[in-house]
Parts: structure tokens; C-alpha cells; sequence
């Protein structure tokens, strides 16, 4: 399975042991403290945080690791007053949640387990449902002795409150972005309006009450899905998920379930209900997330020529246009140069060496075009062996002395593989236009620079040519 770079080097695997049951015993605390006496706890997130840290760093999932969690649960219960017998087996039922989501979850690949598909959320879904059954069914088993309620509603209060609680902080931490990819997004400005919605509907929920009410919500989530990226959509839901738990809990909703022989209770219906809800804007941020991230590669593909990083074809035309658009709306009509550059011999390279060979050529002249050019200036490559240069700024004469140096740098480039030890030369076309004259169409600029170019091949190669007429022609 592909991992997440570790927290700790593996020389200090106490240091993360320590780590975790200090994490352990934290959050049990407040779990402990958030549960209403003789009752399930409100909130009892540590069996998902756990679960979620295991599956970002596996190397930390090990026997001990998993020996010290439990240890962590039960000194915690202790501190606050349980008893031996309860403290550890109820703490057993968590570790039963973190063992079913780590063995469920552990082996789906990477993309998956990540929640960057609609598979991979429905599988967290059911990894979650199937934890909360184990620890419910654990539970159960030994309800009879601690908790006065039947076994079924002492299942149902389990599996709802692990269910819930698991689907609401789970995705945060299986989402979460690594820090190098949070400093890199940390000037980006965020969207406040889907954010402002989301809290104003959720305090609308609270004040309209009633049982409708926490579905009042999902609207504005589903705004800031297809607006946040899935790590922003897991913490909003978990945001909105936990009030509508504790509104509902305090009675601030207003609304009960009839009391019936089942055992449910008006909280563990809201609790499922909001589980389910939170699947849409998870499931929405998810897709839309993927086709960002293909529309980008789509879009880098048609910029960038794959073998050699220069500008292809379609965008040097693109920008070429652009530049030759704000030339002519400049009132100084700035001077400027085309260059089309061509490898010599080069189909001979590829006889001699083959083709992979070419292919390094290729990626070289490119890398020492880039390395003589400043960024303004544009590089494309054309096809084949064919590149072209627009230098603004830079009147044709001029440009003549920046070509005798790229010509001269190709030609003390060495290519080197293996025992391979290749030389090129390259012949230069330039066309262009000085100060003051009228902007010339990139198509005639293209055709020039390639007629002098063709004169360069023809007067020998590795050699320079201007397009004497197209300069004041144009
Ligand atoms: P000249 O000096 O007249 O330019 O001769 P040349 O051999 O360089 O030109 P020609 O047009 O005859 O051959 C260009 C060769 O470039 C033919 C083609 O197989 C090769 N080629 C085109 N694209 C690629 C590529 O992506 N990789 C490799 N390795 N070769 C390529
Ligand atoms: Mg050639
Ligand atoms: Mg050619």
C-alpha cells in the first residue's frame, strides 16, 4: 500500500508511541467529559481520529501502537472514575471501531482510501457503518451487567453515536492535505458566500426546529461541494453535523420520536439522518475535485509539449497573437523578432543512436534554449525538430548577436548516454520588425523567419540567416 511520508523517523518509534497515547488520552478525556452522566457520550471522537491517523501514517500501525491506544482509553476512563471491569471492556468496543475501519480501509488503494472517488467515499460510508456494528454488537454482548436499558437499545445507541461520529470526523483526516500542499494553497483567496450560507441555514435549522429542520442545511453544503476542496467540505460537515447532534440532544430542535418498544430515541434518528445527509456534499466534493484536477491536466497538455516543456504549437499561437495584439495597441509600437530554429542532421541522429537517443537530444536543445532566454520570451516547439522563438522588445539586428549565442551554445552542447556521446548544430531564421512599424501578422512573420531559414540550410547549416526584405516590407 502507498504511504504517507512517516511523522517520526523510524528511529524515534517511541517518540510516536508517546505521541499517540498522549493523543489518545486527550481526546478520551473530552469525550468523557462531553457525556451527560450515566449516558453514551455526545461526542466521542477518538476511535475515528485514531483510525484516521493509522491510515494516513501505516508504519505507526503496529501491535503496541494499537496495545497503547486501548492503555490510553482505559487510564483516561479510570482518571474520571469508572470501574476496572467496564473501563476496559467498553474501551475494547472502541478499539473494535479503529481494528474494522484500519482492516477495511487499509488495503483500498491510495486514490480511494483518500476519498478522491465516489467509490472511495461510499467505501469509507461502509467501513464506517461496519465499525460502528462491531463495536455495537461488542457492546451489546455485555451490556447487561453496566447499563440498564434493553440490549437492542444499548446496540442502537452505540451504533448510532459511532456511525455518525465516524462519518462526521473520518473524512477530515482522510482528506486532510500534507503540510508542504497546505503552505502551497495558503495565499489562495477563499469564497466566503457558500461558508456564510452554510452558517446561516444551520442556525436557521436550530431556531425553525422540528424534525425537517436538519436537513436545512444541505442546500448550502451542496453550494460549498462544488466550491472547497473535500478537506474544506469534511470539516464544514463536521461543523454542521456536530451542532445538529448537540442542538438535538439539548432539546433545542424541538422534536422526539414516539416512544416505542424499538428503542429509538429522537437522537439516534437525528444521528443517523445527519450521517446519511453528509454523504451528498462529500460524494459532489469528490467528483467535482477530480474534474478540476482533469480539466488541469487537459489544460497543462495542450500548453505544455510533453517531451520537451517548452510551449506547443497551438499555444505558442495563442500567446504570439496576444503579445502581437498588444504590440499594435501600445502607442510606441515596441520592435520584435521571430526566430525559427531547425536541428541539423538530425534524422541521422536518430539512424545512428536511435530514436531514444533523439528524444534526449531533443529534451537537451531545449533545456539550453531556456537556460540562454529570459521569461518574457516566448520557446515553442513547432514539431519534430522545430522550434521557434519571440523575443519583444528586441529589433532584428539586435536579435542577430542573442541567435549567434544560442547557436553557440547548441553547438557546445554535449548529449551524453550510456557511451553515446552526441554533438548537433542548429540553423536560425530571423524575421522581425524595428520600432514604429506597423504590427506584421504572425503568419507572415512564420513564413519569412522559415524562408531564412531555409537559406541557413541551404548556405551550410549551422549558421544564422536574417529575412532581409520582410523588415521593412512588413
Ligand atoms: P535538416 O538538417 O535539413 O533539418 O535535416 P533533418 O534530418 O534534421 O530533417 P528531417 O526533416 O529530414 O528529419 C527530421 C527528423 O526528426 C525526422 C523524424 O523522424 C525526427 N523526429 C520528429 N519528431 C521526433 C521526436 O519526437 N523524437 C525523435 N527522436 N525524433 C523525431
Ligand atoms: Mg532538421
Ligand atoms: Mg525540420
Amino acid at each position: 500500500m502507498s504511504v504517507e511520508p512517516m511523522v517520526f523517523p523510524a528511529q524515534s518509534r517511541l517518540l510516536s508511541y508517546v505521541a499517540l497515547l498522549c493523543l489518545t488520552f486527550a481526546l478520551t478525556l473530552g469525550g468523557i467529559l462531553a457525556r451527560p452522566i450515566e449516558s453514551l457520550s455526545l461526542f466521542w471522537p477518538v476511535n475515528a481520529v485514531l483510525a484516521g491517523v493509522l491510515l494516513r501514517y501505516p508504519h505507526h500501525a503496529t501491535l503496541p501502537a494499537l496495545l497503547l491506544i486501548w492503555l490510553g482509553m482505559v487510564a483516561a476512563d479510570l482518571l474520571c472514575g469508572s470501574e476496572w471491569a467496564p473501563a476496559l471492556w467498553f474501551n475494547l468496543c472502541n478499539m473494535g471501531v479503529v481494528a474494522t475501519l484500519w482492516q477495511l480501509l487499509s488495503r483500498l488503494p491510495r486514490l480511494h482510501r483518500r476519498m478522491r472517488t465516489p467509490h472511495g467515499v461510499l467505501c469509507v460510508f461502509g467501513a464506517c457503518a461496519g465499525g460502528a456494528m462491531v463495536a455495537a454488537s461488542m457492546a451489546a454482548a455485555m451490556a447487561a451487567p453496566w447499563f440498564e436499558q434493553s440490549v437492542r437499545a444499548t446496540w442502537l445507541a452505540w451504533f448510532s453515536e459511532q456511525f455518525s461520529t465516524s462519518v462526521l470526523v473520518l473524512p477530515v483526516l482522510l482528506t486532510a492535505p500534507s503540510a508542504q500542499a497546505l503552505i502551497r494553497s495558503g495565499g489562495q483567496a477563499i469564497r466566503l458566500s457558500p461558508l456564510l450560507v452554510m452558517l446561516v441555514s444551520l442556525a436557521f435549522s436550530i431556531a425553525f426546529g422540528g424534525p425537517g429542520a436538519i436537513a436545512f442545511p444541505i442546500a448550502a453544503l451542496l453550494w460549498c461541494a462544488w466550491t472547497y476542496s473535500p478537506f474544506m467540505v469534511s470539516l464544514l460537515t463536521l461543523t454542521a453535523g456536530s451542532t445538529l447532534i448537540v442542538a438535538v440532544a439539548q432539546n433545542l430542535m424541538h422534536f422526539s420520536v414516539p416512544q416505542s418498544e424499538s428503542g429509538v430515541t429522537a437522537l439516534m434518528s437525528a444521528r443517523l439522518g445527519i450521517a446519511m445527509l453528509v454523504l451528498g456534499p462529500l460524494v459532489v466534493a469528490c467528483v467535482t475535485q477530480t474534474n478540476r484536477s482533469l480539466m488541469a491536466r487537459l489544460a497543462h497538455q495542450a500548453t505544455v509539449d510533453h517531451l520537451t516543456g517548452t510551449l506547443t504549437r497551438s499555444a505558442f499561437t495563442r500567446r504570439a497573437n496576444a503579445l502581437l495584439d498588444s504590440r499594435q495597441q501600445h502607442a510606441q509600437l515596441l520592435p520584435m523578432t521571430l526566430m525559427m530554429l531547425d536541428i541539423d542532421h538530425f534524422k541521422s541522429i536518430n539512424d545512428a543512436h536511435g530514436h531514444a537517443v533523439g528524444d534526449l537530444v531533443l529534451r537537451q536543445f531545449a533545456d539550453t534554449l531556456r537556460d540562454q532566454l529570459h521569461s518574457d520570451e516566448l520557446l515553442a516547439r513547432m514539431g519534430g525538430e522545430e522550434f521557434v522563438i519571440i523575443l519583444p522588445g528586441l529589433a532584428p539586428d539586435r536579435a542577430q548577436f542573442t541567435a549567434e549565442r544560442l547557436r553557440r551554445a547548441v553547438q557546445d552542447l554535449n548529449v551524453q548516454q550510456a557511451d553515446k556521446r552526441v554533438q548537433i548544430t542548429v540553423s536560425i531564421g530571423i524575421a522581425g520588425c524595428d520600432a514604429g512599424l506597423p504590427t506584421p501578422a504572425l503568419d507572415a512573420l512564420l513564413a519569412s523567419a522559415d524562408k531564412a531559414l531555409y537559406q541557413a540550410k541551404a548556405q551550410g547549416r549551422n549558421r544564422v540567416e536574417q529575412a532581409e526584405p520582410m523588415r521593412r516590407v512588413i
